[in-house]
C-alpha cells in the first residue's frame, strides 16, 4: 500500500509514500517502549540539550522543509517558512521543560510528601493535513521533553515534512526509536495507536467525527487523550469598531491557508447598522487577496490541498446559496478555488457546517446580546475575533463567547507560549503554553515516613 503525493498547485506527481501496516506499527511501538525507558533515565539537562540540537537541525533545514511543504500542501512559501521556523521555536521552548518539571512538597505529619511528574511512556500523535509540521510539533516537542517516546502518524495527503522531521531528529542525536514517523492510513496505523496497550496517550488533531471515535476507543483502556477538532468560528464586528481595519483584515482571518484552518473565522457577524459600509470595504479587501503560485514570494493564498478536497468545498455552494462576491484564482491545472463571500440565512448549511475552504458566511446582527447568542449557536467553540473600540464590550463579549482562543481587535490565536484548544465539540484538553509538558505526565505522590 502506498500514497501518491500530487503537487496541488500543478497537478504533477511528487513522490510515492509507502504505507505501514498494523504489524509495522506494532514493531515501531515495541522499539519506542525500549527507547523510552532509556530516555526517561537520561539526566534532565542532557534531555534538554538533545532537544536543542533537534531545534538547531530544524533551523538549518527551514528552507528545505518549507519547499517540501509548499510542494506537498500548496502553502505559500512565506507561510511554509514561518511554519518550519515555528517547529524550531516550539522545540526550543519545550527544551526548557525537562529541567522545570517541578513537583510539590506538601506539608504532612510524620514525614515528607512530594509529587513527581512521571512520563506516560509511548505517546501517539495523529495529525491532519492542513498544518502538518506545526501541529505535529505541538504534540511531539512537549511529549519528548516530559520523557516520553513518540510515534507520529501524519495525514495520508501530507506526510513529507513529518518524514523529514523524523530524519532530522535522528541526525540531531535523538536515540533510535524515540521519535518515529509512521505514514499510513488512519484506519490502520491510527486505529492501532488507539488499540495498542503500550501507547499510553493519544494526541489527535482532525475532524470531530474521527475524534469522537478515537475518544470512544481510548475509553476501553482509559487511555489519555487530547483532541483538537473542528470549528466554525465567528469574527464579530460591532458598529463602534474601526470598520476600515476590521474589513481590511477580515479576508486573512478566513482565507489564510485557503481557509483550511481550524481557527478560520468562517462566520463573519456584522452589526446591521454598519453592514453596507463594512461590505463595501470588505469587497475591496477580498479582491486584493493574492491567490496564486505558492512559490511566488508575494502570494498570500495557494491552492486547496487536493482535487478531492476542492470538490468537497465546491459541494457546499449549491445553487440556492447567495454569493455576494468572489476574489480571484488562477485557471488551469491545480486545485484552485477563489475566495467566496456568501450571505445565507442563519440556519443554512454554509452558515453552520465547517467547509474548511475559502468560503465565509456573512450574517448581520442587531445588538451585543444577539451577537453573543449567534456566535454561540454552534456545536463548535474553537476561536473567534471581536472588533470594538469599547473596552467594556470587548471584555463582556470575550467572556460571553464560548471559545478557547479569542482575540479582540486582532485575529491572533496561536502562540506557542499560550494555551490552545477548543470548547464544546472543538476539542478536549489544551496544547502549547507553559503547562503542555505536564500534560504528558502522570502525577505520582510519595510519602516518606520520618519515624
Ligand atoms: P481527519 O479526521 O479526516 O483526519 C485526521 C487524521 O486522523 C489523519 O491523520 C487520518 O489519517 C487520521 N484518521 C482517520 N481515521 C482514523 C481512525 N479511525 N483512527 C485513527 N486515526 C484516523 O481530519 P483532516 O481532514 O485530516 O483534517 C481536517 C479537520 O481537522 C478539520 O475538521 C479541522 O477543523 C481539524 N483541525 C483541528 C485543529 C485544531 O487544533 N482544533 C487543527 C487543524 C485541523
Amino acid at each position: 500500500m502506498s500514497y501518491t503525493v500530487i503537487n496541488p498547485a500543478t497537478g504533477e506527481t511528487v513522490t510515492e509514500v509507502a504505507h505501514l501496516d498494523a504489524a509495522d506499527t506494532d514493531a515501531a511501538v515495541a522499539a519506542a517502549v525500549t527507547a523510552q525507558r532509556a530516555w526517561a533515565a537520561v539526566a534532565p539537562a542532557d534531555r534538554a540539550r538533545v532537544l536543542r540540537r533537534f531545534a538547531d537541525a530544524v533551523d538549518a533545514d527551514v528552507e528545505h522543509l518549507a519547499r517540501l511543504e509548499t510542494t506537498n500542501s500548496g502553502h505559500p512559501i512565506t507561510q511554509s517558512r514561518w511554519e518550519a521556523g515555528h517547529v524550531r521555536d516550539v522545540l526550543e521552548y519545550y527544551s526548557g521543560a525537562p529541567e522545570r518539571l517541578i513537583g510539590q512538597q506538601i506539608p504532612v505529619a510524620g514525614g515528607m510528601n512530594v509529587t513527581f511528574h512521571e512520563p506516560l511512556g509511548v505517546v501517539g500523535v495523529i495529525t491532519p493535513w492542513n498544518f502538518p509540521m506545526t501541529i505535529a510539533s505541538w504534540g511531539f516537542a512537549p511529549a519528548l521533553a516530559a520523557g516520553n517516546a513518540v510515534v507520529l502518524k501524519p495525514a495520508e495527503w501530507t506526510p513529507l515534512t513529518s518524514i523529514r522531521l523524523g530524519e532530522l531528529a535522528l541526525e540531531a542525536g535523538l536515540p533510535e526509536g524515540l521519535f518515529q514517523v509512521l505514514p499510513g492510513r488512519g484506519s490502520v496505523v491510527g486505529e492501532r495507536f488507539v488499540s495498542h496497550p503500550d501507547v499510553r496517550k493519544l494526541v489527535f488533531t482532525g475532524s470531530t467525527a474521527v475524534g469522537k471515535r478515537i475518544m470512544a476507543g481510548c475509553a476501553d483502556q482509559v487511555k489519555r487523550v487530547t483532541l483538537e477538532l473542528g470549528g466554525k468560528s465567528a469574527n464579530i464586528v460591532f458598529a463602534d469598531a474601526d470598520i476600515e481595519r476590521a474589513a481590511a483584515t477580515a479576508p486573512y482571518s478566513v482565507f489564510d491557508n485557503a481557509g483550511q484552518d481550524c481557527c478560520a473565522r468562517s462566520r463573519l457577524l456584522v452589526q446591521r447598522s454598519v453592514y453596507d459600509r463594512f461590505m463595501a470595504h470588505f469587497e475591496t479587501a477580498v479582491q486584493g487577496v493574492r491567490v496564486g503560485d505558492p512559490l511566488d514570494e508575494t502570494t498570500e493564498v495557494g491552492p486547496l490541498v487536493t482535487e478531492a478536497h476542492r470538490a468537497s468545498v465546491a459541494s457546499f455552494l449549491t445553487d440556492d446559496v447567495p454569493v455576494a462576491f468572489r476574489g480571484s484564482a488562477p485557471d488551469g491545472p491545480g486545485s484552485w478555488f477563489a475566495p467566496t463571500v456568501v450571505t445565507p440565512e442563519r440556519g443554512a448549511r454554509v452558515a453552520t457546517e465547517e467547509i474548511f475552504g475559502p468560503v465565509v458566511a456573512v450574517l448581520p446582527f442587531e445588538d451585543e446580546a444577539d451577537a453573543i447568542a449567534l456566535a454561540n449557536d454552534t456545536e463548535f467553540g474553537l476561536s473567534g475575533s471581536i472588533w470594538t473600540r469599547d473596552l467594556g464590550r470587548g471584555i463582556r463579549v470575550a467572556r460571553g463567547v464560548a471559545g478557547g482562543n479569542l482575540s479582540v481587535n486582532s485575529h491572533s490565536s496561536v502562540r506557542y507560549t499560550t494555551p490552545f484548544g477548543g470548547f464544546k465539540q472543538s476539542g478536549l484538553g489544551r496544547e502549547l503554553g507553559p503547562d503542555a509538558a505536564t500534560h504528558f505526565t502522570d502525577t505520582k505522590n510519595v510519602f516518606f515516613a520520618s519515624e
